[in-house]
This record gives structure tokens, C-alpha cells and sequence, in this order.
């Protein structure tokens, strides 16, 4: 059955604003989406929500809280930091009785597994319209969840567009680094909305993107994040050198490590495969060449 409403019959996001007098700070990354057609197809973007429970980060005025409660959401567990935002936020937790709970906080220093304790759904996802400012943060957070398969079951997250194209990147380009090792070794992103600033208020200088994340069950080759996270900063610190040297930063000798995964030591950072970046990892945590 779709669950969807026609309407919430809550005031216009524009009427919300001026009530509440919510004026955006820049430093929060407030830039708010008002059209609910258009947060409603952010929220079908993680569909289906109606057995989840739905994290999201920074609901602001509730824009993308309502089309997700809309969209048929089971619940909604939102993190805010702007005090400013719980009235507003509050008028939705009135109109969904025992669907949204709003905490207020740094979405930073959320323990996410804590805050979802009681919660009794078969699923939790994440969908946010992330502040700019700590977006790749908190992905990066969540994508080195342990243990793994992680807490949620899949994310559909919006980002300034150019993050986006890094974290879909492939090798061979420009835009390929840390953040794609990462984000694909452990899940498949794939980019399934663009908007133009236009779509926000204010509009940011930027274009944005939502992405959507698919939680692989068992990462290949296996590794631990931490190291695979070393790895790449050593490669990508210095992507317009040879392998043999960049990774001297991470061992004193990189060849023995190239060598016991193959891999030709004149290669650059950018050339390497996800799965080649996984294998140099579990090699050096193998013992392959001298510890630092
Ligand atoms: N979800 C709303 C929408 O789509 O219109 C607002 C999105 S706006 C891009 C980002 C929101 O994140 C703002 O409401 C801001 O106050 C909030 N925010 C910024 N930094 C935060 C943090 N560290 N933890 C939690 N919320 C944060």
C-alpha cells in the first residue's frame, strides 16, 4: 500500500519562516528546500520508508522532516543544532503524534546507536540535506561504522555537487581520491538527483547533488577502515608522485609492500582500483615491510 498524504495541512515553509523568524546563518549551512514536491522526492529516494525509522541530520524549519512523514516514514529521529529550529519542529511532532523526535545537538558528536537504542522498526536509514560545512565529516563517520554491515541499512544524502562527483569518482580522473576508496569500498554510491541552487533558500554559490549509498555486506578485499584510511591519505598526500615514493609516509619501504600486492611501484595514487587500495592495505596490516 503507499502510504503517501496529498497534504499535512501544515502552514506553507515560507509562513514557518517568518513565524518562527528563522533567518539563515550561513555558518550553519542553512540553505532550506521549501517546495515539498520537491523534499518529497528526495524522501522517495530512499523508499521505501514505511517499516523505517528515518535519521535525519539538520531538519532546519522541517522542509524534508515533512516529506519523509509524508512519504509515509514509520518514524523520524532528527539532530539539530540551531535552537531556533524547535518550535517549528515541534508543530510537525504535534501534527505526527509519536513519529518525529527531534534532539537538539551537534550531529558530530552523536552516538548514533545510543540515540536509536529503542528503536523498534525493521529498519533505519539516513536522509539528510547535510550543512556543507560538516558533510563529509559525518560520511565519513558513518561509513567507517563498526562493526560492519553498519547500523543503517542504506543513505540518501545531499551534497554540494562537485563532493558528490568525488564520492562516485572513478580512477583515472580528476575527482578520484580518498573519499571514493572509502565510500566505495564499502558501499555503492550513485548520484540520483541534481538541483541548482535555485531549488534553496537562500541559493548557495553551488550546484547540489543527493546521493544514494547501498551498504555492501562484505567489503572486498577485506580491510580495516582505519588503515585503508591511511593508505589513501599517504597515496593522495602526494598524487602526483609514484607510488614508491608517496607511501613513504606511510612505510619506510614501499616496495616490499607494492611487491607483495602486485602493484607496479611507478603507478600514481589515481591509477589504483579500489580493490588495489583495499589489498595494500590488508597487506600492510599483514606486516608487509617495516612498521613506522
Ligand atoms: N533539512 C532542511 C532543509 O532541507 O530545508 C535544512 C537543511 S540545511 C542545508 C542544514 C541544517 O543542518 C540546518 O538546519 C542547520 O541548522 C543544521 N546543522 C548545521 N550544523 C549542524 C550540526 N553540526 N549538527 C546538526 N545540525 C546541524
Amino acid at each position: 500500500m503507499n502510504a503517501a498524504a496529498q497534504s499535512d495541512n501544515l502552514p506553507p515553509l515560507r509562513d514557518v519562516i517568518e513565524k518562527h523568524r528563522l533567518i539563515a546563518k550561513k555558518s550553519l549551512g542553512q540553505n532550506f528546500i521549501l517546495d515539498l514536491n520537491l523534499t518529497r522526492r528526495i524522501a522517495r529516494a530512499a523508499a521505501p520508508l514505511e517499516n523505517c525509522t528515518v535519521v535525519e541530520v539538520g531538519p532546519g524549519p522541517g522542509g524534508l522532516t515533512r516529506g519523509l512523514l509524508m512519504e509515509g516514514a514509520h518514524r523520524v529521529v532528527a539532530v539539530e543544532r540551531d535552537h531556533r529550529c524547535l518550535a517549528a519542529l515541534a508543530e510537525i511532532a504535534d501534527r505526527y503524534p509519536g513519529r518525529l523526535a527531534v534532539h537538539e545537538g551537534d550531529a558530530l558528536k552523536v552516538n548514533w546507536q545510543k540515540l536509536l537504542e529503542d528503536t523498534n522498526t525493521d529498519e533505519t536509514i539516513i536522509v539528510a540535506n547535510l550543512p556543507y560545512g560538516v558533510a563529509t565529516a559525518l560520511l565519513t563517520n558513518w561509513l567507517e561504522a563498526e562493526p560492519w554491515p553498519p547500523w543503517y541499512k542504506r543513505m540518501a544524502l545531499m551534497f554540494q555537487k562537485e563532493v558528490a562527483e568525488r564520492i562516485v569518482a572513478e580512477p583515472g580522473t580528476k575527482a578520484y581520491g580518498r573519499l571514493a576508496v572509502i565510500a566505495q569500498w564499502r558501499t555503492r554510491p550513485r548520484i540520483v538527483l541534481n538541483l541548482k541552487p535555485e531549488a534553496f533558500t537562500p541559493p548557495p554559490k553551488v550546484s547540489s547533488s543527493v546521493v544514494f549509498f547501498e551498504p555492501r555486506q562484505n567489503p572486498t578485499p577485506s580491510c580495516s577502515p582505519q588503515t585503508l584510511a591511511r593508505v589513501t591519505a599517504a597515496a593522495f598526500g602526494q598524487r602526483r608522485k609514484m607510488l614508491r615514493q608517496s607511501l613513504k609516509t606511510l612505510t619506510p619501504m614501499p616496495e616490499l609492500l607494492l611487491h607483495k600486492t602486485g602493484i607496479s611501484p611507478e603507478l600514481r595514487a589515481e591509477a589504483l582500483t579500489v580493490a588495489q587500495f583495499a589489498e595494500l592495505a590488508a597487506a600492510f596490516d599483514a606486516g608487509a615491510g617495516p612498521p613506522r
